[in-house]
């Protein structure tokens, strides 16, 4: 177990990376973050919680989200119907590219990581109003993290739903191609309002947690997901959740994981534990620097790799 003074010396080596990243400014609302900001959160099955930085910030999830409602649709709708709509392939290219839409016939969204996929994942939570949907969405989390108090930005939110242009075109395309059948707009404030809920990187290693024990939360002695779900989940975050550097990623660290353009990432070590890490200055892929960093040093001073 690592102790709180070993962590943190792993976050002063990680910190100087910032400088070579920045802050995310597509969803303007993000671009006020401070890149020089950098926590995790370790959580172990006998509920032992281990923290270094500023661990009481809040990081909203952005493409983290997308992993959680892959889970919850996948729950809900059963693995064919989930992908009926989206494929199981990682792609090269960057998680808003509309490039490989038209690729794939028919069309199908290659993976539910990238935007177009995690669109359609979105549109498959059932419910008759989009407040409906999302304090569903939102209960679930609850579950996960075992915080009944996690809500999410409306600024954050508002931000990128004023700003989507690029997500709304991939929503046409799927509408188009009968991918999804609802209204763009309210597919867009559910998309954003999913992206912007908030945690600490101590409720993300939580939830790291869940998916590395295969969707049993050792804490609560209660199964929050079934087996296959997680190991659905925790495949793609191999294959494509740290973007277009997943390839890499896998080589260097080989943890499972899911990172956002907040700054945030999600990671699980099957059987270990759960990280929560939340450093908003990003490299060139989207993926917090400080943060690749912090996990590749985790990885191999203690061999966290699953390869
Ligand atoms: N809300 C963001 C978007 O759809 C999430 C992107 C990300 O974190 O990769 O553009």
């Amino acid at each position: 177990m690592y102790t709180a003074i070993e962590l943190q010396r792993f976050v002063e080596q990680a910190k100087p990376y910032a400088k070579y990243g920045k802050v995310a400014n597509y969803i303007p609302a993000l671009s006020k973050a401070n890149p020089d900001d950098l926590s995790i959160a370790i959580y172990y099955p006998d509920g032992t919680v281990v923290c270094a930085g500023d661990t009481e910030k809040n990081v909203t999830l952005q493409s983290i989200s997308k992993i959680i409602t892959l889970a919850f649709v996948l729950m809900n709708r059963g693995e064919k119907a989930v992908f009926h709509k989206v494929g199981m392939e990682p792609t090269g290219d960057p998680f808003n590219s509309i490039a490989k839409l038209e690729e794939v016939q028919p069309a199908k969204p290659l993976n539910p990581m990238i935007n177009a996929g995690a669109l359609a994942v979105t549109h498959m939570i059932d419910g008759t109003t989009v407040t409906k949907r999302f304090h569903q969405l939102l209960t679930f989390v609850h579950s996960l993290t075992g915080n009944a108090a996690i809500t999410y930005s409306k600024e954050v939110a508002q931000s990128e739903f004023e700003t989507a242009f690029l997500n709304r075109s991939l929503c046409y395309f799927l509408k188009q191609h009968g991918i999804i059948d609802e209204d763009v707009e309210q597919l867009m404030d559910l998309y954003t309002k999913q992206c912007a809920i908030e945690m600490t990187c101590i409720d993300l290693a939580r939830i790291g947690l869940v998916f590395a024990m295969d969707g049993f939360d050792p804490i609560t002695k209660q199964r929050i997901m079934p087996p296959h779900v997680a190991r659905i989940c925790k495949t793609f975050m191999v294959t494509c959740g740290m973007y277009n550097a997943s390839g890499e990623f896998a080589i260097k660290i080989g943890i499972p994981a899911k990172s956002g353009v907040s700054g945030g990432i999600l990671a699980a070590v099957p059987g270990r534990l759960g990280i929560g890490i939340f450093g908003p200055a990003l490299d060139e892929k989207g993926n917090s620097i400080t943060g690749m960093k912090l996990l590749e040093l985790l990885s191999k001073t203690y061999s966290l790799s699953i390869f």
